[in-house]
């Protein structure tokens, strides 16, 4: 027998340790926000990974935004190393969750097992995949003990927010340097049989349109900020938005929507506030005298970070060039670039073999339409050699019955698992 096969056959051999696994992983409620129970299932990974016989490091990301006493934002970051010096192959996966939500029929951080499928919050995003990936890791030690190079594992904090308290402080640290780590696969909920490259980019910004408050009886002695907002949102309709579909990307981004830019309008507010559910009082009749909004601009590797922002201030100069009075302020609140590993990226070959192998079929190559942590082990990290590959259907993420497939969760272990034969130097 190959040592591929041997190596497939020991992956599905740990079914049982596998479910075992992912239920334990599941039953900690790591809720971000606020960022609960990070030390408790950091200690329970460290357990696990020591036993396997990795060297780990409970890191704690103090300073970073988030990070306080009462919801401190630890990582583990878990190391083993070979029999010879080469390369080191790291997956990563975010240990948080996001709310629960209404509409669960199963216990959220119950682990239910039902029809070949693990149900719970983070089942499928994803704490299956660093279930996978943690058994994908031991077969291939097991199986190859005499390998070249280093495997890590981390669990980190915060992806669902951001990442600054998880990747992005690893990565500040050293810990994604190319010099330590060369191949990174983050085990996301793409589908067994995709590679995910990377990512479009993020333009957050507020625009803020300026009045003068007033009677609202009187509306002429005033000038309505909302009205203002009105004529922005009017010119992005008339302009932006048709420009927007035009752009096209060559970017293999799923779904096949978000292979053009886009642009959310996540929120406007002008005026009085909105009272509290059961408040029984009328509202007061004001003129608001500031509107804002909120707007997620989401780019393509084909655009530059300038150009998008300077499309949304030719929409409100033209609206201001037209509109008497017409005062606002932009400004941007949040950005992460596009990134993309090429395709001939020894990670992606790896992968790309191991799908082949295990499904009989070529991968196919996506790219996601909103970011995840690659951005920063990309930016801060300077490492390009990252995809993100793992078990689990991307639209059941943040749902209600989120579950993970057992079957899924097996074959790609076992790519994960034959990845780690090409790259730490095996013969297959
Ligand atoms: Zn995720």
């Amino acid at each position: 027998m190959s040592i591929a096969e041997k190596l497939k056959k020991e992956v599905a051999a740990r079914r049982g340790d596998l479910v075992a696994l992912t239920q334990d992983l599941i039953r900690f409620p790591t809720l971000n926000p606020p960022g609960a129970n990070y030390r408790e299932i950091c200690d329970y990974l460290d357990h696990r990974l020591l036993r396997a016989g990795f060297h780990t490091k409970l890191v704690r990301a103090e300073g970073a935004i988030g990070d306080s006493d009462a919801h401190p934002r630890w990582n583990i970051v878990a190391r083993r190393e070979g029999a010879t010096p080469g390369p080191c192959v790291h997956f990563n996966s975010h240990i948080d969750v996001v709310e629960v939500g209404h509409g669960w029929t199963t216990d959220p951080f119950g682990g239910e097992v039902k029809d070949g499928k693990i149900y719970g919050r983070g089942a499928c995003d994803m704490k299956g995949g660093l279930a996978a990936s943690i058994i994908a890791a031991e077969a291939f030690i097991e199986i190859c003990p005499d390998y070249a190079g280093a495997i890590e594992i981390s669990g980190t904090a915060d992806e669902e927010s951001g990442g600054f308290g998880g990747v992005a402080y690893l990565a500040e640290k050293g810990y994604f340097n190319p010099d330590r780590v060369q191949h990174v696969i983050i085990p996301e909920p793409l589908n067994k049989d995709r590679i995910c490259l990377g990512h479009r980019g993020v333009w957050w910004a507020e625009i803020e349109t300026k009045g003068e408050i007033a009677h609202g009886s009187m509306p002429f002695l005033g000038d309505c900020a909302v009205r203002h907002m009105g004529a922005v949102v009017a010119e992005m309709e008339e302009s932006l938005f048709p420009a927007l579909a035009q752009k096209r990307t060559d970017m293999p981004v799923v779904p096949e929507g978000a292979k053009q830019s886009t642009l959310n309008i996540n929120s406007i507010h002008g005026g009085e506030p909105e009272q509290e559910e059961g408040y029984t009082g009328l509202p007061s009749p004001c003129v608001p005298d500031r509107c804002r909004m909120v707007i997620d601009r989401r780019f393509l590797i084909e655009e530059d970070i300038e150009e998008v922002e300077q499309e949304v201030r030719d929409v409100l100069e033209r609206v201001r060039e037209t509109r008497p009075g017409f005062e606002y302020d932009i400004r941007g609140i949040h950005s992460v670039l596009p990134t993309m590993t090429e395709r001939d990226a020894p990670v992606v070959g790896a992968v790309a073999g191991a799908v082949r192998d295990v499904f009989g079929k070529e991968a196919d190559y996506v790219v996601s339409p909103g970011t995840y942590d690659q951005k920063h082990i990309d930016r801060i990290g300077r490492l390009k050699n990252c995809i993100a590959y793992g078990p689990g259907i991307l639209d059941l993420a943040h749902k209600p019955d989120e579950y993970v497939g057992i079957d899924d969760m097996i074959e790609s272990a076992q790519v994960m698992a034959l990845a780690l034969i090409e790259l730490l130097g095996k013969e297959r």
